[in-house]
């Protein structure tokens, strides 16, 4: 674990928290407390209008070849009503419920009943039951780390119906994707609505509950922190990584099958997404222990954000690429090709080696070696909600010393890569950059403010060591 338990008397755990230079930190880390009108306007503005974001991305490529403009202009200059576009869109279906209800519970079961075989035999690979990071009412939880070997398993059986058993075509997904956003939508609001209640009334650890009074706050950005059902069940790691992830690079081999399927051929910028994302969704889960660790588990409540954010945005916005590329196959030529594989395999490598050294450092309690030396840290301390004491490193080496989230500028730039393999003809491939630089931007933000109001002055040191965010020397 990076933090090691210190208990102490009362007065004297009082007073260190004093000095830490935050007296609130005993409490205050971990989501907010109390709502501000800037966050809860956004949170309105997401409720209502996230789902009919996916909804016009999708429906535009579906009646307007993936042009965002052509709806506006169509309903603007009277040519189309709104009951028209609505009219023409696929309708929920039973085949589509059939495949959904199929899908999650095939990843249900390969969460609950598969105990980890693959850290048994890969080397390297960290799999079985791990432990999570400390929670703010000071609880350590347990995960079992399977999603290597369910991704392994559902791809298999994939390719194995692919090209031997034929019972569904490989276009299956895209050939009902409207249908199944329904279906995603019900999920996705089902388990956040679902979520909500538990916090209220059966929470699996009231202590890690927040209420902030605000219905529409607490119902996006979740009440419990870690809600589960039984002792393994565990609704963040379950939704964040499967059905949505597993399901990212199914759906993007869908998109490849239906282009074979219409053009006789899988165009280059079609593999470079199917090959760039395929690296990123292996990537998470070859380091799903290791993403314990990351905000989304250690800090975030399961609401609505992550809940219905997990079931819909991600399937359906993180694959606009490969979607666009069935509507408009484009063929790179090679100098192009080659110049986005390597701005993909670059941001790739600067994510991974950033979150690695991280993980490293914070594994071995900082007696590690970062780029042949021992890394540089700043020692910090915080306060669970009990008032025990912990104490904490923050890294100064390596890419950590570079910027404080180096990992994110890494991501960017392979997002970047993904929205080029599109061409320059259409501007929705390119959401997925413009989204994830706005996430990763606001989430530097939050996490810098949730990190001093754990680590107080100890943070401002760390600021001061290491001044930019994303990029050194500008931002
Ligand atoms: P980080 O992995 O950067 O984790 C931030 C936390 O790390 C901080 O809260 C702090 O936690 C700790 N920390 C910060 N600075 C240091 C330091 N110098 N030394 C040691 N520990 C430090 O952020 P995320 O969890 O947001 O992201 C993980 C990865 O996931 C990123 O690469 C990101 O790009 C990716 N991501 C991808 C998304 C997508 O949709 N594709 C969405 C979100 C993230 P502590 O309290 O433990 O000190």
């Amino acid at each position: 674990m990076a933090a090691h338990q210190e208990k102490k008397p009362t007065e004297e755990r009082n007073r260190k928290s004093t000095q830490n230079g935050t007296r609130t930190s005993q409490v205050q880390w971990g989501r907010a407390w109390e709502v501000d009108w800037f966050s809860l306007a956004s949170i309105l503005f997401l409720l209502m209008f996230a789902p009919l974001i996916v909804y016009y991305f999708i429906m535009s490529c579906d009646q307007y070849q993936c042009s965002l403009t052509d709806p506006v202009v169509d309903l603007l200059t009277g040519n189309k009503y709104l009951s028209d576009i609505w009219n023409k869109t696929p309708t929920l279906t039973y085949r589509a419920a059939g495949i959904y209800t199929l899908w999650v519970a095939f990843q249900v079961v390969l969460y609950v009943c598969i105990p980890d075989f693959c850290h048994k035999f890969l080397p390297g690979y960290v799999g079985g039951v791990q432990e999570g990071a400390v929670t703010p009412a000071g609880v350590v939880n347990k995960y079992e780390i399977n999603g290597l070997q369910a991704w392994i398993i559902t791809h298999m059986l994939w390719f194995a119906n692919a090209y031997y058993f034929h019972c569904f075509s490989p276009t299956i997904i895209f050939d009902n994707w409207i249908p199944l956003l329904w279906c995603a939508n019900i999920l996705g609001y089902a388990v956040s609505t679902f979520a909500m209640i538990k916090g209220y009334f059966f929470p699996t650890n009231a202590k890690d509950c927040k209420f902030t009074g605000n219905f529409f706050y607490d119902y996006m950005m979740g009440i419990e922190f870690n809600p589960r059902i039984g002792k393994w069940f565990d609704f963040k790691l379950f939704f964040n990584g499967r059905p949505g992830i597993v399901a990212w690079t199914l759906i993007n081999l869908s998109y490849a099958a239906k282009q074979q399927e219409l053009y006789g051929q899988v165009t280059n910028s079609m593999i470079l997404v199917n090959v760039l994302q395929g690296i990123y969704v292996l990537d998470f889960f070859w380091n799903e222990a290791w993403y314990l660790k990351t905000i989304d588990i250690c800090h975030d409540h399961f609401g609505w954000y992550l809940g219905w954010g997990d079931c819909v945005w991600l399937p359906y916005l993180y694959t606009l690429q490969g979607l666009y590329l069935v509507y408009h196959p484009v063929q790179l030529g090679t100098a192009n090709a080659i110049g986005i594989l390597m701005l993909g395999l670059i941001g790739y490598y600067i994510f991974r080696m950033t979150n690695h050294q991280k993980d490293l450092f914070r594994r071995t309690n900082g007696n590690c070696k970062i780029w042949g030396k021992k890394p540089e840290y700043i020692e910090c301390s915080y306060m669970s909600v009990d008032g025990t004491k912990y104490h904490s490193k923050l890294m100064t080496s390596g890419f950590w010393g570079w910027a404080r989230h180096f990992n994110y500028t890494g991501d960017l730039m392979g997002s970047l890569a993904y929205c080029l393999t599109c061409g320059f003809d259409h501007i929705l491939p390119y959401f997925y950059i413009v989204y994830m630089t706005i996430l990763l931007t606001h989430r530097c933000i939050r996490d810098e403010h949730r990190c001093f109001s754990k680590y107080g002055k100890d943070w401002k040191r760390y600021t001061s060591a290491v001044p930019y965010r994303l990029i050194p020397g500008i931002f």
